[in-house]
């Protein structure tokens, strides 16, 4: 059983109650990031994801908004997810691209600025 993981830019250790679990929809290939600002230069190096991580799914479709969090467009089938891990709390948030999940990390996630 599997109680850390590392993250996938900088191959620090990544406990279940910590870091951010970043998913593509669908396919469920996933990174992890110990940091949210690590989600950056991962996708500026073109996004090189991993196969499924157990427990990167985001918590229930009823809490995960429909739109990107970034641009606000209505999401396609194809999108990708970021759930930040704090304790037993799962906080989702859903992009419309890596492109668009990289600009909301780099200008400070759910407390930078709005696009
Ligand atoms: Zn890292
Ligand atoms: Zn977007």
């Amino acid at each position: 059983m599997t109680t850390s993981e590392s993250c996938t830019w900088c191959q620090e250790t990544v406990g279940r109650g910590e870091g951010h679990r970043a998913r593509e929809e669908p396919g469920a290939r996933s990174a992890v990031f110990c940091r949210l600002e690590h989600v950056v230069p991962w996708a500026m190096q073109g996004a090189r994801w991993e196969e499924g991580h157990p427990d990167t799914a985001p918590p229930g479709e009823q809490s995960l908004k429909k739109t990107c969090a970034r641009c606000g467009q209505a999401l396609a089938d194809e999108h990708v997810t970021l759930v930040r891990h704090r304790g037993e709390h799962r906080i989702p948030d859903a992009f419309c691209s890596v492109d668009h999940l990289a600009e909301w990390a780099n200008a400070g996630g759910r407390y930078g600025r709005p696009a």
